[in-house]
């Protein structure tokens, strides 16, 4: 065999090989799955919930204990975000690369710090998570430290693909620092804009944006906005100045349109997580999209700063 031959000999051989096997992951929601997306495009991915389901409470229904028993790595929320349904998926699926303390399970909320961490919860509280606020998914400045962190997750369990890992890291975590430089600057103007909300679903970006979410419909968190509440929101002063009511696509619309009628204030209905529709098909699409429809509320435009016109 000439040496034409053998290098030809090679290629082919190199091209019949099995293509490595993609990595499997499961995503208990949307946003880690895009995550997951951006870090290792050809990943197989399965998602547990969508937009319009509330991430608190889904059934561990036969199509996610094979998804879960099947997956390489399971990317989760944590923080008790998960804790209704999470547990049983996990002992039903008996993947023994997916259990607690196996590099196969990763939480979000435990690679960075939590907002409001509580050290005491009972039943009266209501459904608190008493690791603290796990909604993170939102929030400008905790996502890249969780990018970060799933990317050395991956390495460690897909040590062939480090290097485009790496990479698309990289080139992740340098779009987002754009993209927050832009939120930065569109947002100046939300600074303070009190608004009413349902949940924590948004609060960690509302914080970020310096947006005032002190009114909540519901009473205690987790627990669904009851009558007698409602008509304490109603009576509170501060509902005078709010702008809007801001709640997630997958929460019950009827308090906020009720309060609505009483006050006129306007109902915003925004998707709580990546959705499979152009322009909240990504995290920061979606960070920029909510962002965007908050600002349709505040009329006044910011002061311009050393303006001399
Ligand atoms: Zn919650």
């Amino acid at each position: 065999m000439d040496f034409k031959q053998h290098i030809t000999g090679v290629i082919l051989g190199l091209a019949m090989m099995p293509a490595q096997a993609a990595l499997n992951v499961f995503a208990c929601e949307p946003e880690w799955a895009d995550l997951v997306r951006a870090l290792v495009p050809n990943a197989d991915i399965h998602t547990a919930t969508a937009a319009r389901q509330d991430p608190h409470y889904i059934e561990a229904r036969p199509s996610l204990i094979a998804a879960m028993r099947r997956a390489d790595l399971a990317v989760c929320t944590g923080a008790s975000l998960e804790a209704g349904w999470l547990p049983a998926l996990i002992s039903r699926a008996s993947n023994r690369d997916i259990q607690p303390g196996k590099p196969g399970l990763f939480f979000a909320t435990e690679q960075v710090t939590l907002h409001q961490p509580h050290d005491h919860v009972d039943r009266s509280m209501g459904d608190v998570h008493p690791e603290g606020d796990p909604h993170v998914h939102l929030d400008p400045q905790r996502v890249p430290e969780i990018v970060d962190a799933l990317a050395d997750r991956l390495i460690e369990l897909a040590p062939d693909h480090s290097n485009m890992i790496r990479l698309r890291q990289l080139q992740w975590q340098v779009r987002w620092k754009l993209s927050t430089a832009q939120w930065q600057e569109a947002a100046a103007n939300l600074k303070g804009m009190p608004i009413a909300v349902q949940h924590a679903t948004f609060g960690y970006l509302l914080r970020w944006l310096g947006v005032d979410a002190a009114i909540d419909l519901e009473p205690k968190p987790g627990l669904p906005p009851s009558a007698a509440h409602l008509r304490k929101v109603l009576s509170d002063p501060s509902l005078q100045t709010a702008k809007l009511v801001l709640i997630a696509t997958y929460q019950d619309e009827r308090p906020a349109r009720w309060l609505s009628e009483q006050t006129g204030l306007p109902v915003e209905v925004l998707p709580g997580t990546v959705t499979d529709e152009a322009g909240t098909d990504s995290l920061a699409n979606l960070i920029s999209h909510i962002i965007e429809r908050l600002q349709q509320y505040q009329e006044e435009s910011p002061p311009e700063v050393g303006s001399h016109g």
